[in-house]
């Protein structure tokens, strides 16, 4: 059973990936979530990192779609993300994780500022305050990252948190 607290905290993750607020998400919400994190990293769009970021949000996007676009009118409504992809992504957590792995594989290359393979703890908080979530959450979460305090963040460690935080309650 679906508890009404689950609910609004879907709700919430709603609105993170409604990057543009227009009520749905949306193709745009991808590649405006791309262009935002280029911006806040100054990469260029045209550049390797910033084509695979666009490629990983249209990714990204196609998966979301094929899980909660029931209507298929290439927009998730509010309702299409309540009802189908909080369900079926909690059903199912791993393919969350592929469907979005892409993404932010690509997004971790452009935070990664020294090119070594991995974030710092303040890069990915700012990943996470660019993709909408709360600065007073995304600081903690990219902490709880870096569990043996290294100030490395890789991939291994991003993309299982990240399916955890949009798919179930903390
Ligand atoms: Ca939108
Ligand atoms: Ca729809």
């Amino acid at each position: 059973m679906v508890s009404s607290e689950y609910e609004r905290r879907i709700a919430d993750r709603f609105a993170t990936f409604d990057q543009d607020g227009n009520g749905c998400i949306d193709r745009e919400d991808f590649s405006g979530a791309a262009q935002a994190l280029l911006t806040e990293f100054d990469v260029a769009a045209r550049s390797d990192r910033g084509q695979a970021l666009y490629g990983g949000a249209e990714a990204f996007w196609q998966g979301m779609a094929g899980i909660a676009d029931r209507d298929g009118d290439q927009r998730i409504s509010r309702a299409e993300f309540v009802t189908g992809a909080v369900k079926r992504l909690r059903d199912n957590p791993d393919r969350f994780a592929e469907i979005a792995r892409p993404f932010l594989h690509a997004a971790l290359a452009v935070a990664d500022a020294d090119g070594d393979g991995a974030v710092t703890v303040e890069e990915a908080a700012r990943v996470l305050t660019v993709l909408g979530v709360p600065a007073a959450t995304a600081r903690p979460v990219a902490a709880r990252l870096d569990a043996d305090g290294d100030d490395r963040i890789g991939e291994n460690d991003a993309v299982p948190a990240f399916a955890r935080y949009f798919t179930v309650p903390e």
